[in-house]
């Protein structure tokens, strides 16, 4: 084990100055992977400084400039892919085979599409929409980001925030989440390998009370992009709003899984238990609330139920391990307390709803979880859980299982399960969330945008959307008349 230096200001690592130790384990475990220092509110400031110092000059670097650098980062990314997945495997208590085939190779394609995405930034044509004018569109950076990213899927999650910033000609400040810094900062390190010039990409480590808190009241900061729970979100907001800074929310989710009679209910099934159970529950697109139209309802349950008992828990490093552990003991015993309140409140538990005995006792593994019988009201179908459970509830008519899923604060994503072509264009109409699948579950790409509706908070992440967060729209009116007496003047005086 040993002791980090966590913070990465001005493109040096260095130890935090808040005088608090942080200790990163693995979760699977118990065991503590390494230590450090928390960042103080002077670390914040150092890091502001070093994104201002920065901007200047990457903002006015020509885009195939910084185009070239993150294609050279997408490589040495490539090249240490085994290293980021075996620490994010290891950090996050993520089954190795996740790590590898979705978290690592999926931030290298979005460093890629970015790299190329900087050189296509566009606007309305420039045009003479009045006649006496021409009026063009400039699409300008908006300064130094603050960035807050959460510990499920620690370095997707900060690429996520870093990437359309920096591509755009901003620079950035990003706070991981204390308990998962490590990828992040290896990504930030590699990026200064790439030719990306020290400042553009700073990272603090620390809590979000302290050096999070920090950051989003820094005034040297002209946007915060907060990833996280609805709650924190909330508090970053309002933070925020005292001087009006540019926000960008992507928040928790409850996501419904509406499966029609007429769907392949084999396709469903598996893709409910993927959808439920990956990364064990922690995903904010998580399938969570399976609603199933009464014919098939019984055989669904106990195909998932059948597919749910397949999955192997186990040491997070083994090729075969399917799920791995949550992220700490203390978030699965808060899983685990839902569940039972479910349980006492006469939901049934159909398989899972305890921890397992089989797996490390300092570890946080919980096992896959399937709940039916709840009521729509209850803690369990509105609340996010964030972990590996699922909750099955039937419907009789459509319009019964499309107000269902549209019934929870939040709107982040959903998926449609059916053959039937009118069905499925009526829910992806219908469901309020930011993306709606048909007949899938999880899969997300860097070209298309990923964002809530809602209590799931606002802005695009990934895709080109993604620049409407990270740009200032500027509207540049030129005079082509070339005459000092313009018609509208008459409107205000007339002159002799
Ligand atoms: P969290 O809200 O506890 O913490 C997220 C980050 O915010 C951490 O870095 C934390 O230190 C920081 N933070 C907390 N309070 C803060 C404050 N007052 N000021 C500034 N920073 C603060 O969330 P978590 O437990 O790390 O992550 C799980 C949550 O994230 C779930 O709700 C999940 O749905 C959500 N999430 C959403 C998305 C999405 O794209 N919508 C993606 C992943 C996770």
């Amino acid at each position: 084990m040993t002791h980090h230096e966590l913070q990465f200001i001005a493109g040096q690592r260095r130890h935090g100055r808040a005088g608090t130790s942080l200790r990163i384990t693995d979760p699977s475990t118990g065991e503590v992977v390494a230590t450090g220092t928390a960042a103080s509110a002077d670390d914040v400031d150092d890091a502001v400084a070093a994104a201002h110092t920065a901007f200047a000059g990457w903002a006015g670097t020509p885009p195939a400039e910084r185009s070239a650098a993150m294609l050279r980062w997408a490589e040495i990314l490539r090249q240490r892919s085994g290293e980021l997945a075996a620490i994010e495997s290891r950090n996050g208590g993520k089954p190795i085979k996740l790590a590898e085939g979705f978290d690592i190779p999926g931030v290298i394609d979005n460093v890629a599409f970015f790299a190329g995405a900087a050189r296509n930034l566009e606007g309305k044509a420039v045009a003479e929409y009045s006649g006496d004018h021409t009026s063009a569109i400039r699409r300008e950076p908006v300064g130094v980001v603050a960035s807050i990213a959460p510990w499920n899927y620690p370095l997707q999650m900060a690429a996520w925030k870093v990437l359309p910033a920096v591509a755009a000609g901003n620079t950035i400040v990003l706070k991981p989440s204390e308990l998962t810094p490590l990828t992040s900062l290896m990504f930030a390190e590699s990026a200064r390998e790439a030719g990306i010039p020290d400042g553009v990409i700073n990272i603090i480590t620390g809590s979000g009370q302290t050096a999070g808190q920090a950051l989003v009241e820094h005034h040297g900061v002209a946007m915060v992009s907060f990833t996280g729970s609805t709650a924190a979100g909330r508090q970053v907001a309002a933070t925020a709003a005292s001087e009006v800074k540019r926000v960008h929310l992507e928040l928790g989710g409850k996501a419904p899984f509406v499966v029609f009679d007429d769907a392949d209910l084999e396709a469903a099934a598996r893709g409910a238990v993927a959808g439920a159970l990956i990364n064990a529950g922690q995903d904010c697109t998580a399938a969570t609330r399976a609603y199933v139209q009464r014919p098939v309802y019984d055989m669904f349950v106990h195909r998932v139920a059948a597919l749910m008992d397949e999955v192997r828990l186990g040491p997070v490093d083994e090729p075969g391990t399917d799920m791995g552990s949550l992220i700490s003991r203390g978030q699965r015993d808060r899983v685990a307390d839902m569940v039972d309140r479910a349980r006492q409140d006469g939901a049934k538990v159909v398989r899972g709803g305890k921890i397992p005995s089989h797996t490390p006792e300092a570890g946080a593994y919980y096992e896959p979880t399937l709940i039916t019988d709840a009521a729509q009201d209850s803690e369990i179908v509105q609340h996010e859980v964030f972990g590996p459970v699922l909750v099955c509830l039937p419907f009789d008519t459509d319009d019964e299982g499309l107000t269902l899923a549209n019934d929870t604060p939040y709107g982040l994503a959903a998926s449609a399960w059916s053959r039937d072509v009118f069905r499925t264009q009526r829910a992806s109409r219908e469901i309020q969330a930011g993306c709606v699948w048909i007949n899938d579950h999880i899969p997300i790409i860097s070209e298309m945008p990923h964002g809530g509706y809602r209590a799931s908070g606002f802005g695009k992440d990934m895709s080109t959307y993604s620049f409407e967060e990270y740009t200032n729209v500027k509207h540049v009116m030129s005079d082509i008349t070339g005459e000092a007496h313009k018609a509208w003047h008459d409107l205000v005086f007339t002159s002799r």
